[in-house]
């Protein structure tokens, strides 16, 4: 009985964390996401392959270069609850311009794997990467870092230079309020070409957008409940 209620302890004080955590990853990998496109757009970069192949690539690139080895295996496995949760729902469309979601979730993992791949095995082969896939996602992972870290490259801000506020958040949105320090670290990172705003709004679906008419990342109020709606705990 003790043993019962020290365990319930354990739990009601875990959870609101994981949960907490939960909505964070995916709330930032999204961003990472969609970010990717607005570097697509504005610096017009030739893109061999679908351009969401290319999006999810460039925010793993990125999400390497900015996050510890502990952020990234939490990001990493958020990812992967959520995508099997959703891939639970999913009809197979062969016309969807993204890889249907347990592809899109495994080229993930294993970019991610091979980013670093000493480090991650583990993490990877928890998460489900067969050790057969250990060479080519290596592989993968060095000509997909290689290609954007010339981007990132001319992206980076000269030293000494004053900072600029490539992604501007608006200030309503939980999901704003969430990625706030997300925000700031990539304008510390990387220096766009134009300014971003950052919005949230009520859309009617659970989605996040860039849109290249004017320029702007939008993320739907809706995908805060609909994360907070799957999250463990
Ligand atoms: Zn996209």
């Amino acid at each position: 009985m003790i043993r019962l209620l020290a365990l319930c302890f354990v739990v009601v004080l875990l959870a609101p964390a994981a949960r907490a955590d939960f909505v964070i990853s995916n709330l930032r990998f999204t961003l990472y996401h969609e970010l990717g496109h607005a570097v697509i757009d504005q610096l017009a970069l030739p893109v061999f392959g679908p351009q969401e192949n290319a999006a999810d690539s460039f925010g793993l690139v990125l999400a390497d270069r900015m996050h510890s080895e502990s952020e990234l295996a939490r990001i990493i496995t958020d990812m992967t609850a959520l995508a099997r949760l959703e891939a639970e729902e999913e009809l197979f469309d062969p016309w969807d311009e993204y890889m249907p979601g347990a592809q899109r979730l495994a080229r993930a993992i294993c970019l991610y794997y091979g980013l670093n791949a000493e480090a991650r095995l583990e993490t990877a082969r928890g998460l489900g990467m067969p050790t057969g896939s250990k060479r080519g996602c290596a592989e993968d992972a060095r000509a997909t870092k290689a290609a954007w870290i010339s981007v990132l490259r001319r992206l980076t801000p000269s030293e000494g230079a004053a900072p600029v506020q490539s992604l501007r958040a608006a200030q309503r949105g939980k999901a704003l309020r969430l990625l706030a320090k997300d925000i700031a670290r990539i304008n510390a990172t990387l220096v766009l070409p134009r300014a971003i705003p950052v919005v949230q709004v009520d859309c009617g679906e659970d989605n996040a957008f860039y849109f290249d008419i004017d320029e702007r990342i939008e993320f739907c109020s809706e995908m805060i409940d609909a994360l907070r709606a799957r999250s463990p705990g």
